[in-house]
């Protein structure tokens, strides 16, 4: 069987021990005589993945009883709708902090709602940096303060302990590329959503962490499967679930637990991106394109200086069995996605690689 290194930003790699035991489920579950992708989502068995995958998830995100879990469809993208329809309820503003072009999408569709305001922006240095806010900007009675915490495009992250304190205005944060590789806490933050195509399970489902305070202010006109209290009044099966990619998230839970917990994520993931990044720092070839201090643990983009280098880089790397380093069309260069399922074998090779090839283009 070939497997490749896969070092897509989205989707991306699983661990394949799920994938093994997916597979060995496929045909049949357990003694249900046909397989998770055929099952009513109103069937015991299919309850039994969900409450496993909601629980499995409070537990690894250490979610206090006061948040909801929801179990949602339509990518992050649509979270970028939701969070307005659902959040501005008393003055109709929002703070945004534009770290990529992820951000800059929630702020744009939050200003289709409502009164949205950019405190910050790191666009003026193709978004390399988390710039430094003063709370003394925040708006005081803004209904709610977005932020990315982790930039896939950019390579850049707000550390857990440089999330902003936003007092009693709900932060909410998109965690689509970052959500279980390292320890945040929950209780600083109204809302937290993540695509899961990146450390969660296939494409097709969203997860959001929402206080039940913030439930039941949607405005009159939000579309009914867009209100986050029609999903947590009916337990995300308001409608049909995406049921298969919820059964992959559990037993991608399932393994994220008997790895350590996020905290073990968290362990090796900082293991495998300091070798990333002090190869890469050590270098006369590669160049990081992201200020030390705020760099992502899941997205490491690096450049050689010269467009030629970069894509033979991207092509000879296919050839040694590494995919997806290609950098995002509107940056370029390379990116390495190395996510949770990523094992350390993974940045063994690439380093390997990569010495072999400035050795052959110095
Ligand atoms: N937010 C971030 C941080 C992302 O990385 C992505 C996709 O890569 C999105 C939002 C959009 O996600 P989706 O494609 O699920 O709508």
């Amino acid at each position: 069987m070939k497997r490749v290194y896969n070092f897509s930003a989205g989707p991306s790699c699983l661990p394949l021990e799920v994938l093994e035991k997916a597979g060995s489920e496929m045909v049949s579950y357990g003694d249900a005589g046909m397989s998770v992708m055929e099952m009513s989502h109103r069937s015991s068995y299919f309850d039994d993945i969900l409450q496993a995958a909601k629980s499995l998830y409070r537990e690894l995100m250490n979610v206090p009883e006061n948040y909801e879990i929801l179990f949602l469809q339509g990518g992050a993208s649509t979270q970028f709708a939701m969070v307005p329809l659902n959040l501005y309820s008393k003055t109709n503003k929002a703070d945004f902090m534009i770290t990529g072009s992820w951000a800059k999408k929630a702020y744009q569709e939050s200003a289709r709602y409502g009164e949205a305001k950019v405190i910050a922006s790191s666009q003026d240095q193709t978004f390399s940096y988390i710039p430094k806010v003063d709370p003394k900007d925040f708006t005081p009675d803004a209904d709610f303060f977005h932020i990315c915490v982790n930039n896939t495009i950019y390579g850049t992250r707000f550390k857990p302990e440089n999330i902003p304190d936003t007092g009693n205005v709900p932060l909410v944060g998109d965690m689509s590329s970052n959500i279980l590789s390292e320890v945040y806490d929950v209780s600083k933050f109204g809302l937290i959503y993540a695509g899961a195509q990146k450390n969660m399970g296939p494409a097709g489902v969203t997860v959001v962490i929402i206080r039940k305070d913030l439930l039941g202010h949607a405005k009159d006109f939000t579309p009914t499967m867009l209100d986050y209290k029609i999903h947590a009044d009916n337990d995300s099966c308001y409608n049909t679930p995406p049921c298969y990619s919820i059964y992959i998230c559990k037993l991608v839970f399932e393994w994220v637990k008997a790895n350590g917990g996020v905290a073990g994520m968290e362990a090796v993931n900082k293991e495998k991106a300091q070798k990333l990044y002090d190869f890469i720092d050590n270098s006369k070839l590669y160049k990081g394109t992201v200020v030390p201090e705020d760099r992502s643990l899941m997205n490491v983009p690096f450049i050689t200086g010269s467009d030629e280098l970069d894509a033979l880089f991207v092509k000879e790397s296919k050839k040694a069995g590494m995919e997806n380093l290609k950098g995002h069309r509107s940056v370029g260069g390379m990116r390495a996605s190395i996510y949770n399922a990523m094992p350390m074998a993974g940045i063994d090779t690439l380093i390997e690689f990569m010495q072999k090839f400035e050795k052959e283009n110095a």
